[in-house]
């Protein structure tokens, strides 16, 4: 099977994640021993694939330890908050019983 560069191209994606057929891969593979154009790009394909690996993009600003200790301190104050409003219930509810019983 004889591919173009267009389709060459199209099946690279394919290729990195290993999802073409067996038949398919020879044939991209036929095709990048003969043009180096194609082999420039699959270079270049690997070299942004590799980069958006390396670096997420929407990383947290001070990274994830930073991150992961903003929200232990979140959740530290909600349960503070949830403990203060079960205090209150609880001393409403006492003295309401001890005005009623006297
Ligand atoms: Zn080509």
């Amino acid at each position: 099977m004889n591919i173009n560069c267009e389709m060459a191209r199209d099946l690279l994606p394919l290729y990195k994640d290993g999802c073409l057929s067996e038949s398919s891969e020879e044939a991209l593979r036929g095709h990048l021993r003969t043009c180096p154009e194609c082999r420039r790009y699959l270079c270049e394909y690997k070299e942004i694939w590799r980069a958006e690996r390396t670096e997420p993009r929407e990383a947290p600003e001070g990274g994830y330890p930073a991150l992961a200790k903003r929200l232990r301190r979140h959740r530290a104050l909600t349960e503070l908050g949830v403990g203060a409003v079960i205090a209150a219930l609880g001393a409403y509810a006492f003295f309401r019983t001890v005005r009623k019983s006297i």
